[in-house]
């Protein structure tokens, strides 16, 4: 339902329980978030109320300044913690939100299982996950244009709807995002970028944003950040002022 992402110098987590809380009045029925810091990938999940999973962040902490986070409103597999997103890859250097559908995700997971796989979740975004964990790994490119390339050939695979953000733990500066059918929004600070669902995520940081299209992708670093498409090809983008009264 709900994606805030950041990368930039300050700690990820309050920037995106600050987002989550303004996304709460779409709804959703659980939330987590993941940090990316020198131990690697960190997740905390809740079923409920963002102020649970503040609630669980407080009593287990969780650093790092870069990090993804999610409200999810149930489509495919029950309300629990294992179903909340963020969700794996096979790997466990790789961490993905999603909002939308992936409507041939059984499909895709019975594959992926004959080669191997272990699900943990019921949902149908798990697969997501995996299939890019598995192409980053094939490719052996371990930089921005190689994640963003497993992105691309994970996302070629998938009949459905999605707005995602992604974290590998072999490239601590880099979230990537992608949409089809689902809104993503970027925004642009000053050695800080975000990745939202909604712009109302992020104005307390920024007024000024670059909505994605469909079939676009776009890696953020701290220091800039990077459009193209699904295709392969280069985007011009427009930066929008944001007009919003908090
Ligand atoms: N289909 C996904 C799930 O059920 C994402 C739902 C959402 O957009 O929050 O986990």
């Amino acid at each position: 339902c709900g994606i805030v992402g950041y990368v930039g110098k300050a700690e990820a987590v309050p920037v995106l329980l600050d987002g989550l809380r303004r996304l709460e009045y779409r709804g959703y029925d659980s939330a987590g978030v993941a940090t990316l810091n020198g131990h690697g990938i960190e997740v905390r999940k809740s079923v409920g109320r963002i102020a649970e999973l503040a609630r669980v962040i407080g009593e287990s902490p969780v650093h790092g300044r870069i990090g993804i986070s999610h409200t999810r409103w149930a489509t495919h597999g029950g309300v629990t913690n294992e179903n909340a997103h963020p969700h794996y890859d096979q790997s466990g250097k790789l961490v993905l939100v999603h909002n939308g559908v992936i409507e041939n995700y059984q499909t895709l997971r019975e594959q992926l299982e004959e080669r191997g796989h272990v699900f943990k979740s019921q949902t149908d975004t798990e697969v997501l996950a995996h299939l890019i964990g598995e192409a980053f790994e094939r490719n052996g490119d371990i930089s921005q244009a190689g994640l963003v390339t497993a992105v691309r050939e994970a996302l070629r695979q998938v009949i459905g709807t999605y707005g995602i953000g992604v974290l590998h733990s072999a490239l601590p500066g880099v979230l990537v995002g992608a949409r089809r059918g689902s809104p993503l929004v970027v925004g642009i600070g000053k050695g800080e970028h975000f990745l939202a669902s909604d712009v109302s995520a992020i104005v307390a940081h920024t007024r000024e944003a670059v909505y994605l299209n469909d079939y676009e992708i776009v890696a953020l670093r701290e220091d800039g950040f990077d459009i193209s498409t699904l295709a392969g090809s280069g985007v011009s983008f427009q930066v929008s002022k944001v007009e919003f009264s908090a």
